[in-house]
């Protein structure tokens, strides 16, 4: 099978006059030998059980594609060729929407011309990018569906207690914006008639305020699926027919996850998946698994238990009895909760003392629009916090017990009473709207007082204070702290055949970081294989590491320093310039101290779009004048400015994560306690991969040559800096300055 798949691959790009690529058909084979490996599906069973006494082979290649390997043909063809071959579906999950995007629009099409056999493909995205043709049908005619309650009595608003001022930062009044939402709405619903809107959120033609669109968003919480009035007209479920028979899904990692144990996409143990921008997935998975409940707005718990007992009352469902009692103390244990959680960290929430281990100043009372921040040292928390917690979890529970069977005698309900299916659907709606708040409190309690298994690290576990228009917000968060034990939970329990890939999955030239955080570290059916870049990085590319600037600890004086001499080189530039800044505080510096003639060709990233920032870059190489972009770490990834646009990277500080991510601080606390060292075993090989990614950023192409100049001396003067620099593209060095004055190539990579 692996060596059919193989010579469809090399049909592939003989037709395609593609030149042979070394790399890119040894990533080939190993995609076709892993894919032609694994076993999919369920074994065949008799009345004893399944035949098969063997556990089912499973086979995960992890590989690193340098640019320029052209991995997404070498991981396409062979996967979809075994996929037809083996009567199953390929599903390539990426990180960003641009390479979705690049897959869909371009990528897929043009294999489609090229494959010997036809296929299909399609885009999965999830519900919430999706119109509820009901709940449009509801606000945008402010009607009450018939129930008696008018959309705009804000009784199902989620947003109801939220501030009022829009994303544009106007503040308005409530009635204004109401005509103005309604107007919306209205639009939408015009659009959606008249043929010329599909219903997906992303084809508008202004992305809408976050806020409105959740009040329409297709959330499988608010939906009765085939049982709506307006199943047959659902632009969510229209989408997912094209799903049906296509054996090429392209999906994105936030996606992947949250379906799980969901029959939304694919089933793992029966199809091939294609993880590209590997390296995202296990930051997406902390992000998937956290949770968050909101300790001061509390005013949809009643909303909630009235929907829940008006509605229960009418079908005579007899858990809605309790509802009240148990919404009442959910209630009163919330508020509880939140005045023990000020009374023990109110002062290292609103930054009235100085920050003990795990806390850090700021808070409602201190740094303004940054919020509070308390993390519970070890996750122990206070004592005072459990018992509370515990209580809040229970009745959690019971409400959502009690939730449940209302939303049953619903279904039940429409069903029976077809004709009464919208009414119905749009209480099942109202209650739908407000109950993920309740699955929140309940699964941020639950992770919130998990006990650690011995040797893993606990939850992270932190409370937030902001101020959030009139209201003063405190949160309470939980999340997993290590990526891999969630992942191998989750999704290496389910998966049969994967292949992993990206361009940066190497840290310091091995793959055992990459391999740990995303928990394949030991499997025995993982394999990593690394392919070259066809690139000639020695001759294409000159690193210049800057090694005469004050030490980047002391961060006035370095600053200061590394703008003069960044400066300086910004006069060289003749045609395209990247430079990579590490907080918004230090290209603000920058961007402050550009003389004249230098701001004329300064595109700063926090004052455009990034399309019309790139597009304004393009203009003015493409008409031989010299420009020069300003980002920080978004702009430091897939960026793809070939040839005369990037002909000088500027590294303007080593890119260690943000030293406020309460998860990643959890973690540094947890190894430290067992003795590790954070800094070796997670900083290090966190800031190489990223190191590596903007370093990649320089040269796109074969033709290219590029300069990349790094100003931070740690990475010349440091043993981690030397390792960090062994994790580079093998680019002439060149060492600027420094103690002995030296300049001029220092030593060839
Ligand atoms: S099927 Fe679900 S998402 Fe679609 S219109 Fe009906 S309730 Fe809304």
């Amino acid at each position: 099978m692996a060596r059919s798949a193989l010579q469809v691959f090399d049909q592939v790009v003989a037709a395609s006059g593609l030149r042979v690529r070394e790399g890119q058909r040894l990533m080939a084979e190993q995609v076709a030998l892993t894919f032609s490996e694994a076993d999919l599906g369920k074994p065949p069973e008799d009345e004893d059980g399944p035949i098969e006494a063997l556990e089912p082979q499973r086979s995960i290649a992890v590989i690193q594609a340098g640019t320029g390997v052209g991995k997404s043909l070498a991981y396409s063809v062979p996967a979809i060729a075994l996929a037809l071959a083996r009567n199953t579906r390929v599903m390539i999950s990426t990180a960003t929407v641009a390479l979705q995007e690049q897959l869909v629009a371009k990528d897929l099409p043009a294999l489609a011309n090229s494959l010997p056999q036809p296929f299909r493909f399609a885009l999965a995205k999830g519900r919430g990018r999706y119109v509820c043709k009901l709940k449009l049908d509801r606000w945008s005619s402010g009607s009450d569906g018939g129930d008696g309650d008018a959309a705009w009595d804000a009784e199902d608003d989620l947003f109801a207690e939220e501030a009022r001022p829009t994303s544009a930062g106007r503040s308005v009044s409530l009635a204004q914006e109401q005509v103005e939402r309604q107007t919306f709405y209205q639009d939408l619903q015009r659009q959606l008639e008249r043929g010329r809107w599909d219903g997906d959120r992303d084809q508008l033609e202004q992305p809408p305020e976050a806020a409105w669109w959740a009040a329409v968003a297709a959330e499988g919480s608010s939906c009765t699926a085939r049982h709506c009035p307006a199943y047959d007209q659902c632009s969510y479920y229209a989408a997912r027919k094209s799903l049906v028979g296509a054996q090429v899904i392209v999906v994105n990692h936030d996606l992947l996850l949250s379906s799980l144990g969901s029959r939304l996409l694919p089933e793992l143990d029966n199809c091939l998946l294609v993880l590209d921008e590997a390296h995202h997935l296990p930051g997406i998975a902390l992000d998937q698994f956290a949770s968050s409940m909101d300790l001061s707005r509390l005013k949809w718990i009643d909303k909630l238990a009235s929907q829940a007992v008006r509605t229960g009352g009418l079908l005579a469902v007899s858990e809605v009895a309790e509802i009240p009692r148990i919404s009442a103390q959910l209630r009163q244990l919330m508020l509880d909760l939140a005045r023990l959680v000020m009374h023990h960290h109110g002062a290292a929430l609103k930054g009235e003392e100085a920050p003990a281990f795990g806390s850090r100043r700021g808070g409602a009372g201190g740094l303004a629009n940054q919020p509070g921040r308390y993390r519970v040292p070890r996750g122990q928390l206070h004592p005072e916090l459990i018992e509370p917690l515990a209580q809040l979890s229970h009745q959690a529970q019971e409400f959502l017990d009690a939730l449940r069977a209302v939303s049953k005698a619903l279904r039940a309900e429409i069903k029976a009473q077809p004709d009464q299916a919208k009414r119905l659907s749009q209480l099942y709606a109202q209650l739908g709207t407000l109950a993920p708040r309740l699955e929140a409190v309940a699964a941020t309690t639950q992770l919130m007082l998990q006990d650690a298994a011995e040797g893993t690290a606990p939850a992270a576990k932190w409370f937030t204070l902001a101020t959030q228009g009139d209201y003063i917000v405190l949160q309470a968060h939980a999340s997993p702290t290590l990526p891999g034990a969630t992942l191998r939970q989750h999704l290496w329990s389910v998966v049969r055949g994967a292949v992993l890939t990206s361009a940066t999955l190497t840290s310091l030239g091995r793959f055992d970081f990459f391999l740990k955080e995303v928990g394949l570290f030991g499997d025995p059916c993982a394999l990593a294989l690394e392919v070259q870049s066809p690139f000639d990085f020695a001759r294409q590319g000159r690193l210049v590491l800057v090694d005469d600037l004050p030490d980047p600890k002391d961060a006035t004086a370095y600053n200061a320093a590394m703008v003069q001499a960044l400066l300086r080189d910004l006069q060289q530039v003749e045609h395209g310039a990247l430079v990579l800044f590490t907080s918004r505080a230090q290209l603000r510096l920058a961007d402050e101290s550009l003389p004249e003639a230098l701001r004329e060709i300064v595109l700063v990233q926090t004052a455009l779009p990034r399309w019309q920032l790139l597009s304004r870059h393009r203009e003015r190489v493409a008409a031989g004048q010299p420009s020069v972009i300003f980002g920080m770490q978004s702009f430091g990834e897939g960026l793809d400015l070939p040839g005369p646009l990037c002909e000088d990277l500027f590294i303007t500080k080593l890119p260690f994560s943000p030293p406020d991510d309460p998860v990643g601080e959890a973690r540094a606390e947890w190894l430290r306690q067992v003795g590790r060292d954070p800094f070796t075993e997670l900083v290090v090989p966190a800031t190489a991969i990223r190191l590596a990614q903007w370093v990649g950023r320089a040269i796109r192409t074969e033709e290219d040559e590029a300069h990349v100049t790094c100003y931070d001396r740690r990475l010349s003067r440091t043993s981690y800096g030397q390792r960090l620099l062994q994790g580079l593209p093998p680019f002439t060095r060149i060492t600027r300055g420094g103690p002995s004055g030296a300049g001029g190539p220092a030593r060839g990579a």
